[in-house]
Parts: structure tokens; sequence; C-alpha cells
């Protein structure tokens, strides 16, 4: 079992506390972590912001040099990262060797290149003088991931704000600490200076974040997870008035309509509800079907569900593991309980796996319902489980209103060969990401990031630079011979 100490300044520091992390599957104990307290957590932020002037100061290329050798240090531990994000999150092998990692490095490659291009602009004005704009990094950046995507949501954060020129200290979640302190491993050793990326470990959910976004040197607040903690973290930030961006959950749509191409929208279907057993914020778990192709799609989406190789995360042949967590798992079950209750019909899954191996872990069975009405708990609240939900619409104005028809906006799927419609219904839909006849593509080129309680703020892209991660400056020169007296 390896043992892992904080990340501050460049040292690795033990607290003489530590907790257990342990592995969601079998319920091994996969690592030991130290425990920060406010001390720590103190001299983390005071290491980034003693850090921040030089490293701000250096030029773009300088800083996209040592993202480049990140992203290369990611490649010579690919397999490794891969094996202790499955042990951390108990997400299958075959995701985190296909997806996780290699989208963690695309991120820092891009960013690598991509920061020259905040350009800032000349500002024509009255009068003979310059005036123009330039893109200045804030500072500390306080950053806070979830426990889903541990790598790639922190890369996601570290790579653009490191590479306009701010500092980080960065908290993972508590039960996923191992690929955030294996990426300080990498940025130590590729070069990133002492100070400029910081990792802060702890077993409870809160201690450390409030005291991180309640830090009167923390900048900028960037912050990933749940809606209600969300508001807990604009809450904090507010005392200093830091700028806050918030990733959070959501309740996504997936529209197939009649003229779908079938076999692709039945595979991004699935995709879309079971990568991850569910336990995605993009997750569309309410897939709405036009009336006419609506019980052949449902009789092949549950036949479908129902094959899904459950087992051993490690196994490469797995498609579908264990939950996260304890609670993650009776929350699922209560939902899928009180849908139940108030009418809906159970057409695959809806219980736990309590047979060995799944006794060890949080087992699920991927679960599909139908005769879901809007107003029900099931279909309002995010569960962030395996629970897919299928109802019929008729036509392209009932499909928007349903779709639209949630507190959250984080992502939809649209699903039609006529490219009018499917641009018509983009248009109108309520969500931050919009996906016509794919879902789940998020590269880091193009914004990510959600409307109403899915949050604000564009991560990826040149807008996290632009929006997130740079504040604008002015400066206005005066280029005349004469002047201008007030007084006297
Ligand atoms: P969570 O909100 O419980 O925790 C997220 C992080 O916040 C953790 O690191 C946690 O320790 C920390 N935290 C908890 N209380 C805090 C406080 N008071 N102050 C500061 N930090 C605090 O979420 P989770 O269970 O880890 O992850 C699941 C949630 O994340 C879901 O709602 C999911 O939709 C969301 N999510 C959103 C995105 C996105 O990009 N929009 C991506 C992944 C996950």
């Amino acid at each position: 079992m390896q043992t892992y100490r904080l990340y501050i300044d460049g040292e690795w520091i033990d607290t003489g506390t530590r907790y257990e992390v342990r592995n969601p599957a079998n319920g091994e104990a996969i690592a030991e972590c130290a425990v920060a307290g406010e001390a720590e957590l103190n001299a983390a932020v005071d290491a980034a912001a003693r850090a921040f002037p030089e490293w701000a100061a250096r030029s773009y290329e300088e800083r996209g040099e040592l993202l480049r050798a990140v992203a290369q240090g990611i490649k010579a531990r690919y397999e490794e990262f891969a094996l202790a994000e499955t042990q951390e999150t108990g997400r299958c092998l075959r995701e985190t060797l296909a997806h996780d990692i290699p989208a963690a490095i695309a991120v820092f490659e891009y960013f690598a290149g991509i920061a020259p291009a905040t350009l800032g602009e000349t500002i024509p004005v009255p009068g003979m003088y310059l005036n123009y704009t330039r893109r200045e990094p804030y500072g500390v950046v306080g950053a806070i991931t979830p426990w889903n995507f541990p790598l790639w949501l922190a890369a996601i954060k570290i790579a653009p704000a490191l590479a306009v020129g701010n500092t980080m200290v960065l908290k993972p979640a508590p039960t996923t600490p191992i690929t955030a302190l294996m990426l300080a491993e990498v940025m130590h050793q590729a070069g990133i200076p002492a100070g400029v990326f910081n990792v802060l470990t702890d077993p409870t959910p809160a201690t450390i974040g409030d005291l991180l976004t309640r830090h009167p040197k923390v900048r900028k607040v960037s912050f990933t997870g749940s809606t209600a903690v969300g508001v807990r973290v604009m809450q904090n930030a507010a005392t200093h008035i830091a700028p806050v961006s918030l990733e959070l959950g959501g309740k996504s749509p997936f529209l197939v309509f009649a003229d779908a191409d079938f076999d692709r929208a039945l595979a991004h279907a699935l995709l879309a509800n079971y990568f991850a057993q569910g336990q995605m914020c993009t997750a569309a778990t309410r897939i709405f079907v036009e009336r006419p192709l609506y019980e052949r799609f449902r009789d092949a989406f549950v036949a479908r569900a129902q094959r899904l190789q459950i087992g051993d995360p490690l196994d490469p042949t797995t498609e579908f593991a264990t939950l996260h967590k304890r609670e993650q798992l009776e929350k699922t079950e209560f939902y899928v309980r009180a849908a139940l209750e108030e009418g809906a019909k159970l057409l695959a899954g809806g219980r736990r796996l309590t047979e060995p191996p799944f006794d060890k872990g949080f087992y699920f069975a991927p679960t599909v319902l139908e005769e879901v009405q809007p107003t029900m708990r099931v279909a309002c609240d995010e569960i962030f489980g395996p629970v897919a939900m299928l109802m019929p619409f008729e036509g392209e104005a009932e499909a928007v209103r349903l779709a639209n028809n949630t507190d959250y906006g984080l992502a939809a799927g649209v699903w039609t060969q006529d490219i009018g419609k499917a641009l018509r219904v983009a248009h109108q839909i309520e969500a931050g990401k919009v996906w016509v006849n794919c879902y789940n593509m998020i590269p880091p080129q193009a914004p990510y990031g959600g409307y109403k309680l899915s949050g604000f703020g564009r991560e990826l892209g040149l807008h996290c630079l632009l929006d997130l991660y740079t504040q604008v400056k002015n400066v206005q020169v005066d280029l005349s011979p004469d002047y201008f007296e007030w007084f006297g």
C-alpha cells in the first residue's frame, strides 16, 4: 500500500496524521494519505502567492514547455495512472485507459500551445491616446474537484490556469486523491517551480474546501461538484469577492427523433447512461423518444442494458462496475424506490447486486424506468447513478418543452438526420453543451459548462483562458504634446 504526503511549495509534507483510501470495488485499502489542516492550507496558499510573480513573469513559451513536459510525464506513467484511477473511483479500467488518461494528456498539450492566443486589444478612444487591454492572471487559484473523473477534472483546471501564469492550490475529493498526488509527482519532475502547484488532502469533504474558498489570498475559485456544495463555495468566495466558476450537476435530456440513425442513437444512449455507472454530470438520464420509434427503441435499450458485462473494474472485459460509495448506492436505491411508489414502471435492474463478488462493492444493476412523469423526483433530481428513464414525445415543440423542463442545464443530445430540425432544437435547448448525433464529446478546444443550476463559467477552449483564468487590464497612454490644467 502506497503512502502519500501533501505537496506544498515543491516539497512532500507529512502531517503525522493519515487516512486510508479504499477501493470501492472490494473495500481494500489502497493508499494512506496525509491529513491537511489549517496550518498546511495556509502554507500552501502562501507558497502559491510567493511563487506567483515569478511564474506570471515567465513567457508563454517557457510555461508551455513545462506543461508539455507534464503531458509527457503522464504518458510515461499511462498505465499506472489508469490503474490508480480505476482503483480509487471503482470505474472500469477499459474506461480509464481509453478515456481519462488520454483526455488529461490532451488537455495539457492543448493549453501548452494555446495560451498566447489570449490577445489584448487596442481601442480607439477620443483624443491623442493609446488605449489597450492586457489579459493578466489572477494570482492564486483555489481549485476543488469531485471524485468521478479525478485526473481529467484536475487537468482541465491546472493546465489552463498555469498556462496563463496563475498558481494553484488543488483540493481533490477525499476518496480520490491518488491521481492528483501522482500528478504532483509528474509536475515536480517536469520542473514546475516550487509553489506553483500544491495539493492538499483531507478525509472530510468540507474542512479544507471551506478554508480554501474563504482564504483572502485566493483570488479565484474554480469548483466542480454538486450544486448544493456550489452554493456554499459561492458564499465563501463572496466573503472576499473572489470570482467563482461553478461546474455543477445535471439532468440532461437525450432526444431521439423518429428519423434518427437508430443504431448510433441507441449506442450513445447506453453510453450516456452507463459509462462510469451513470456517475457523470452529463449523464443523459431523461431519454425522450419520438412516438413512432418509442417501443422499438425502448425494447432495444432494455435488452442492451441487461446484457452489460458487470464485474471487476480491473477486468478488461467489464463494461459496468461498482458505484463509488455507499451514499451513492443508497441514493440510487432511494430514487428508484420513490419512482416505483409514484407510479413508474421498472423495465430492468432496480436492485443492488449482493451476490459474491459484488457483495464487497456498491453494485447496482443498470436500471431502466418508463411511465415516469416529469414531476416525479426521479425525473427532477440528479441521481448520479445508473438510472435511465424512457419517455415518448410527439413533435419538435414537445421535445423542446420536455428537454427544458428541468432546473439543470448542463448538456443535451439531439438525434435526427434532419439538420435543420437538429439545429432548431439545439438552439432552443437551455444547456451549455448540445451534442447533435453524438454524445459526451468534450474536446479541450471547445468550451464546456452549464446553464441554470448546472453552474456558470466555461472550462476548456480559449473561453476558459479569457473568462476564467485571466482578468482584463486597460491601459491608457497620453500621446498629446499638450496638457490640461484643472487647478489654478
Ligand atoms: P461534492 O459536491 O460532494 O464534492 C465536490 C468537491 O467539493 C469535493 O472535493 C468535496 O470534498 C468538496 N467540498 C465539499 N464540501 C465543501 C465545502 N463546503 N467547501 C468547499 N469544498 C467542499 O460532489 P461529488 O459527490 O464529489 O461529485 C459529484 C457531483 O459533481 C455531481 O453533482 C456531479 O454532477 C458534479 N460534477 C460536475 C461536473 C461538471 O463538469 N459540471 C463534472 C463532474 C462532476
